[in-house]
């Protein structure tokens, strides 16, 4: 396509758009044109005229264009005073007419009559019919072929004027709008295959007109939108031959940038497309602003953490996100100790040096959906999300976070050429939802910081008492369980396990803490804490080894020898790289069967990680351990890891023996796992059975095992031992 093909397109969609080219010009162009193909005999003169609203009076107006062989030819561009009421109304009476045709001096009689057409309310054309003698004719009538052809001809003159000579500057205009346009044009022919662009294109984009011509516009797609992207813009193209929006571009050395672009459909008189136009304007800037404007307003500069404003407005979702899903969240206010004293020793680049070092600190102890903030000066605020529903493990959880800040916070800080030491003062308090104000929070906080700073500096205090005697409580107990190993408090408690004919097939082994002020503290309670802090590990290893030691012991007595022993693995223990050196090991030192020691492992420890939970139980296997499902029916029970994994029984979990003989949901549950467990060649056993009815019921239906008080509770060695005897 040739360039002269082009230009009448843009002309067009600028014609379209509307902008460039009034509708008075387009009107007088196309009655100029009319008149000069017809014989009518007609003129018609175009007048200016100001906003004038008035119903009497004069108007000043301005004669713009004559056509006609009268006199008023020569007034071209003069001021003109007309009576409003001709100008501003339908003037339909004849005598309004004459008044006109004299006020506009028509002096040769010839024109007789005229027809008001007004425009745009800021022009008004005047018909002038010449005065044929011989005919009587209305004067409406003898304008009419005019009229008819006029909506016509302004769709014509619309499609024709820009290869007329007249309008050359026009379309010279056109071309240097295009050729110097500051926003990229690209116009493609109806399968979208670029024709033309112009040199903004090539400076935004890279590409010259010979490198993308007959490409498609995908050429430049970034990849950054989808395909439900891209079907939308085509969707509101096809309907309403328009869109404009953001989108996302690759130049041509493959930097990605964002452009505000604008498509239009152009299509010829018969509605036949014939043609895109895309108008871009490369916004980066705008979007480097913008992005710079809100790091302005809602960051801190020295540190670009968040800073009040956007802490606040971060705060507000979290009370929102925690009123919905009922979790606890925790702001921690914490202070430097001691900062200004650095400050004014040594200078305030010292200073920010250690605020910025703190500040990345702190957002390597949070999760991804935390925030760290700076309040200003060295106060800086840390929000928790999504804690747990329960209040006292939300502080356990919040704990946990405040010690790591103040661990991360108190090493060494390399600031210039010397090394600093600081501590932090860290208040917490937990919120959930809308409960208290924003305002409350923050205060509490504050206050919770005050009380750590006054208990000594680098400390943590939490806001509500309570809270604060439990988390106390808790980091006692754990101090205390870091030294229950070597002061030998830990001790295993056994719990028979019977088959259907009263003979015991071995027992449980379970974990009791027997504390020197608190007494005996079940595993429930200090398990978890054991997780927690990774102690499980060497308590793990110190059971197993109670364990296989006892199996030793007991394969010298006849009444013993075939009894096993189930050992509960913990997720850490067993997550362990070295856990099957671990257990092999442990079994040779002992000097104990392997076969009679079975592992108890459950379903979110094989869940966490279902390929290396099969690969370590097959190596176990290997050598002779068996293995338990302990809980079952608590968890997922998928079918789907289930068949993959060598597991030798099962065991249904107390909850659901529980009720076996009231509640016929759990006897369904049951009988179904004793059904499957059948079927996939594996033992049942039942815990928790402590009544007559619930062994009957489980017996009939095919779990031949059991566990429970009804048996036995899990007593001290000495005692299991007497039981056996009994
Ligand atoms: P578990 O492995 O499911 O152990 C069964 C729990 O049910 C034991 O609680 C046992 O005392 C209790 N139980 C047994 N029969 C009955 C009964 O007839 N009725 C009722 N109401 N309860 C019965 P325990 O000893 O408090 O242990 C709790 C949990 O602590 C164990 O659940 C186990 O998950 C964990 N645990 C215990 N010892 C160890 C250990 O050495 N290592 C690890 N990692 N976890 C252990
Ligand atoms: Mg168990
Ligand atoms: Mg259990």
């Amino acid at each position: 396509m040739e360039r002269e093909d082009i230009l009448p397109v843009m002309y067009d969609l600028v014609v379209t758009i509307g902008s460039e080219i009034s509708t008075k010009s387009l009107l007088t162009r196309t009655l100029q044109r009319l008149l000069y193909h017809t014989s009518f005999s007609a003129g018609f003169i175009c007048l200016d005229v100001p906003f004038c609203g008035k119903a009497h009076g004069q108007v000043e107006v301005h004669l713009d264009a004559a056509v006609g062989d009268f006199d008023l030819i020569g007034e071209i561009g003069k001021p003109l005073h007309l009576p409003c009421a001709l100008i501003c109304q339908a003037a339909v009476r004849e005598d309004e007419q004459t008044a006109l045709l004299s006020a506009l001096r028509c002096t040769q009689t010839q024109y007789k009559a005229y027809l008001r057409l007004p425009i745009d309310h800021c022009g008004v054309i005047v018909l002038l019919a010449a005065e044929i003698p011989e005919t009587n004719l209305p004067l409406t009538t003898m304008l009419q072929p005019v009229l008819a052809h006029l909506a016509k001809a302004i769709v014509l003159c619309r499609n024709n004027d820009a290869y007329t000579s007249g309008l050359v500057t026009q379309r010279d205009m056109l071309e240097k709008v295009f050729e110097s346009s500051y926003s990229s044009v690209m116009i493609t022919d109806d399968k979208s295959n670029i024709i033309e662009v112009n040199p903004a294109f090539t400076r935004i984009t890279g590409y010259t007109l010979e490198e993308v011509r007959g490409k498609n516009p995908h050429h430049l797609a970034s990849g950054r939108h989808d395909k439900l992207f891209y079907s939308e813009m085509w969707r509101s193209i096809n309907d309403s031959g328009h869109w404009e929006g953001e989108i996302w571009n690759r130049r041509k050395n493959g930097e990605v940038f964002p452009s505000w672009l604008s498509i239009n459909q152009i299509c010829d008189t018969n509605g036949k497309l014939l043609h895109y136009v895309g108008t871009s304007s490369d916004i980066t800037k705008r979007k480097e602003a913008e992005a710079q404007i809100h790091q302005l307003a809602f960051y801190d500069p020295l540190t670009q953490l968040p800073n009040r404003r956007l802490l606040v407005e971060r705060l507000q979702q979290a009370f929102s996100v925690g009123t919905r899903s009922g979790q606890h969240g925790a702001v921690l206010f914490l202070d430097l100790d001691n900062f200004k004293t650095l400050n004014d020793t040594k200078g305030h680049d010292i200073g920010d040096q250690l605020l910025a070092e703190v500040a990345e600190r702190l957002n390597a102890c949070v999760r991804d959906g935390d925030t760290v903030a700076r309040l200003g000066g060295d106060e800086f605020v840390v929000i928790l999300e999504a804690l747990s529903t329960k209040s006292d493990e939300a502080a356990g959880q919040a704990d946990l976070v405040a010690e790591k800040i103040r661990d991360a916070l108190t090493r060494p800080y390399q600031l210039s050429n010397h090394i600093h030491y600081s501590t932090p003062s860290i208040g917490v308090v937990l919120f959930r939802g809308h409960q208290q104000s924003l305002e409350d929070v923050l205060k509490y906080a504050d206050t919770a910081m005050y009380q750590a700073k006054t208990a000594g500096r680098n400390t943590i205090r939490f806001y509500d008492p309570v809270m604060q005697a439990a988390i106390e409580a808790r980091a006692e107990l754990e101090e205390d369980l870091r030294h229950a190993l070597e002061r030998e408090q830990l001790c295993l408690y056994y719990q028979i396990q019977m088959d259907s004919r009263n003979r015991p097939l071995g027992a449980e082994v379970l974990l009791r803490w027997q504390h020197s002020e608190r007494g005996l503290i079940s595993p429930a309670q200090f398990i978890p804490l054991a997780e927690e802090t990774g102690l499980i590990v060497p308590i793990g290893l110190w059971v197993l080894q109670t364990a296989c030691a006892q199996l030793r012991l007991w394969q010298s007595n006849e009444m013993t020898r075939d009894l096993t022993l189930a050992v509960n693995v913990s997720a850490k223990q067993f997550r362990r790289p070295d856990f099957v050196a671990q257990v092999q090991r442990t079994l040779v030192e002992a000097g104990a069967k392997p076969a009679l020691l079975k592992l108890e492992l459950t379903e979110s420890i094989v869940l966490e990680n279902v390929e290396d939970t099969i690969s370590k139980m097959r190596e176990l296997k290997l050598l002779g351990v068996s293995f338990s499902m302990d809980d079952f029916g608590t968890g997922y029970s998928s079918l789907q890891y289930l068949k993959r994994l060598p597991l030798d029984q099962i065991k249904i979990d107390q909850s659901f023996v529980r009720d076996i003989a009231s509640d016929p949901n759990d006897a369904a549950i049951v009988q179904t796992i004793i059904a499957m467990s059948e079927v996939m060649g594996l033992v049942v056993i039942a815990e928790g059975v402590e009544t007559q009815a619930q062994r009957e019921f489980l017996d009939l239906r095919g779990c031949h095992a059991f566990q429970g008080y009804l048996f036995g509770k899990p007593v001290p060695l000495a005692e299991f031992e007497a039981q056996l005897k009994n």
